[in-house]
């Protein structure tokens, strides 16, 4: 995708390059051609007529055409351009604190919607999140099980109801991810293959029911220039936060991926490229100009590379803990991922029977500070075995963290307890997996 724009771009370039000075006439014949290599790769008229524009006065300037390297000023003017067109800054995907977190997907059938769910639940995964899918396409016959394939395959349970209303089933896979202790729920939407009322009426009714914290379209980069009309009659009949845009492996010309951000103002937040679930990427605007003008884009490399490693080693991980095999240090990080995911009061009040537990009085957030002062005043084999935290030990590290030695058996009261409850919840959730699981 993009390779013959990035090839032509390059070649452009090395034109530039090989002239030494350049004359007014020189940039002109470059932007002609940057013109048409940009219409050829499908990019909207449009956007081709002010980004180039906006560069040709940029690089007519006394400053470029007087340089020493004017090649290189313009290459970087281009780069510049490019990326303000992809979107400038980046657009993370942020979840809200709200537990569990919904994300609803919308698009045309066959944009990708069913595979994006699955990516997105595997990457969530990844950072930890405990995500749940949800089939809301009960038209087409095999959506759902399609959906039911690939959560099987990344390990991610999935919701699908019994019925045939979408909205029910929304409504009930967000319940069912409260129960089974999801913090973060993916829907996926039924398309259709073309802008119809119908579609855009039953995606409205979803949002307006289970009012979504992110609603994310997919889009077929291999659309082609129809792809900005698409995108506007969702951005407004349904709207929407942000595009994933699918299958930029593909061979066409891609230049819908150059348009969406600049025509329609929404950015793109993630880009795939492949059938397998490990093929979702951030998006960034900065790395993908530099990937079409032929500049490399190695961070990107790198960063997934790194991705898959921790993945393996967080599954591991997390299996030793559920198992109740916890350490002090599991302690610390556990208690670090809960106020990440916004504090223990909200995620007890998410809890079915939560906000009872709690009661008016709040959970003490800032005890979980205290604790990791006790924590860090221990060695590493008492952190990793406290069974070995014996009268004179602990009279220790309470000296040492500045607390008394009935705040350290506190806290290693609380560690045990914790352990109990993790094996328990670990055996319950299995239980009701069996169960209820997959229907
Ligand atoms: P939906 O109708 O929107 O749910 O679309 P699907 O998720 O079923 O995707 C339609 C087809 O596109 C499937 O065969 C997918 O495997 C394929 N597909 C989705 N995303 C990508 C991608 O990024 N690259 C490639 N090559 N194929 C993709």
């Amino acid at each position: 995708m993009l390779e013959n724009l990035s090839e032509r771009l390059q070649g452009i370039f090395s034109g530039l390059r090989s002239k030494g000075r350049l004359t007014e006439d020189d940039i002109n014949d470059a932007m002609r051609e940057i013109r048409l290599a940009l219409l050829e790769a499908d990019v909207n008229f449009k956007v081709v007529k002010a980004f180039v524009k906006r560069t040709k006065e940029r690089c007519l300037t006394a400053d470029v055409l007087d340089s020493l390297t004017p090649a290189q000023n313009v290459i970087k003017i281009v780069l510049d351009e490019l990326t303000e067109l992809l979107g400038r800054t980046d657009s993370k995907l942020v979840l809200g604190s709200r537990i569990p977190n919904v994300i609803m997907l919308v698009g045309l059938q066959g944009s990708g919607k069913t595979t994006a769910a699955a990516k997105l639940a595997y990457r969530l995964m990844q950072e930890s999140h405990a995500p749940l899918l949800v089939a809301c396409d009960v038209y087409r016959p095999a959506a759902a099980d399609q959906l039911q394939t690939l959560g099987d395959e990344i390990g991610a349970r999935v919701y699908r109801g019994d019925g045939r209303d979408p909205v029910a089933i929304a409504r009930e896979g967000v319940q069912d991810a409260i129960d089974s202790l999801r913090d973060v729920v993916i829907i996926d939407t039924a398309g259709r293959l073309h802008v119809d009322d119908d579609m855009m009426a039953e995606a409205r009714a979803i949002r307006d029911a289970v009012r979504p914290d992110q609603i994310l379209m997919v889009v077929d980069a291999m659309t082609g220039q129809d792809v900005v009309n698409v995108v506007e009659a969702f951005a407004a009949e349904v709207d929407f936060d942000g595009v994933i845009m699918s299958k930029m492996d593909g061979d066409a010309r891609g230049g819908g991926a150059l348009s969406i951000r600049e025509v329609t103002g929404k950015p793109i937040k993630f880009i795939s490229s492949g059938e397998k679930p490990d093929s979702l990427e951030e998006f960034h605007p900065d790395r993908m100009a530099k990937r079409i003008l032929g500049m490399g884009d190695v961070v990107s490399l790198i960063e997934s590379a790194v991705r898959v490693q921790q993945a393996e080693e967080e599954a591991v991980e997390a299996e030793r803990m559920a198992k109740g095999n916890l350490t002090l240090d599991d302690f610390v990080t556990m208690n670090r991922q809960i106020r990440k995911m916004g504090g223990v009061s909200k995620l007890v009040s998410a809890l079915p029977g939560g906000d009872k537990a709690l009661g008016s009085g709040q959970v003490d957030e800032g005890a979980l500070d205290a604790m990791e002062v006790i924590i860090n005043s221990m060695t590493k084999e008492e952190r990793a075995r406290p069974e070995v935290l014996n009268g004179s030990r602990r009279a220790r590290i309470a000296a040492g963290a500045g607390v008394t030695v009935t705040e350290v058996n506190q806290l290693i009261k609380k560690f045990n307890e914790t352990k109990k409850m993790m094996r328990k919840m670990t055996a319950g959730i299995e239980q009701q997996a069996g169960k209820k699981g997959k229907r």
